[in-house]
């Protein structure tokens, strides 16, 4: 079982003007497959472990190198991470689809919407070199939280799930907007699919599970 970039479900210019069609190939066609290149060449010896496991559990066996534990914690997490991010935009669907469960729990945990934006960029934009913003479920309480490099809410210990994530390494934006983290973040809202969101979060850290990512990409 190898693992493979799934197309995206939508085409490359589908975000513009606040992601750009070179941004998306230049993300989606090299660096996502890096990840996945990576990935393959370090699990030839790990067949048919989910990634879900691989990027939780797998990396933290101590009888396995170190070496190999980095590159599944790395090229994993990057497989992990872009192919949630490319299900969780879409112009099409606006804030009006988010779940009303969701949202009561935003509401309860960030006093509005808008707070919780606010947080959630003000991490973004904080984030120093290169990471994640994350939104997650844990304990049953919504919290923002960044992470490294490619790490995620799975290999972070304890019970992050994640709810909705935003690259912040500069792939993700320099092409288009430089060094102006702050504009690509506030304007990346405009493209975030409420409706896949509240799907996953209905289907799975509501449920208590981390959203599961198949070898192929997709997220059923
Ligand atoms: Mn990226």
């Amino acid at each position: 079982m190898t693992f493979s970039v799934p197309p995206l479900p939508y085409e490359y210019d589908a975000l513009e003007p606040f992601v750009d069609t070179f941004t998306m190939k230049e993300h989606h066609d090299f660096h996502h497959k890096a990840y996945v290149t990576g990935l393959n060449n370090a699990t030839v010896n790990l067949q048919g472990i989910s990634l879900t496991e691989l990027i939780s559990k797998t990396i933290l066996d101590e009888s396995l190198d170190l070496k190999i534990r980095t590159a599944i914690r790395n090229h994993g997490g990057g497989h992990y991470n872009h192919s949630l991010f490319w299900l969780l935009m879409n112009k099409e669907s606006s804030v009006n689809d988010i779940d009303s469960e969701l949202l009561e729990l935003i509401k309860r945990d960030f006093t509005s919407l808008d707070k919780m934006k606010d947080e959630f960029n003000t991490a973004a934009v904080g984030v120093f070199g290169s990471g994640w913003v994350w939104l997650v479920l844990c304990d049953k309480k919504l919290k923002i939280i960044t992470t490294p490099n490619q790490d995620n809410p799975l290999n972070l210990g304890g019970n992050n799930l994640p709810v909705l994530g935003l690259d912040v390494w500069e792939h993700a934006y320099y092409l288009q907007y430089q060094h102006e983290r702050k504009k690509y973040v506030d304007r990346w809202w405009n493209v975030v699919d409420w409706k896949n969101v509240s799907k996953f979060f209905k289907r799975y850290a509501k449920e208590g599970k981390p959203i599961e990512v198949n070898f192929d990409g997709t997220i059923n």
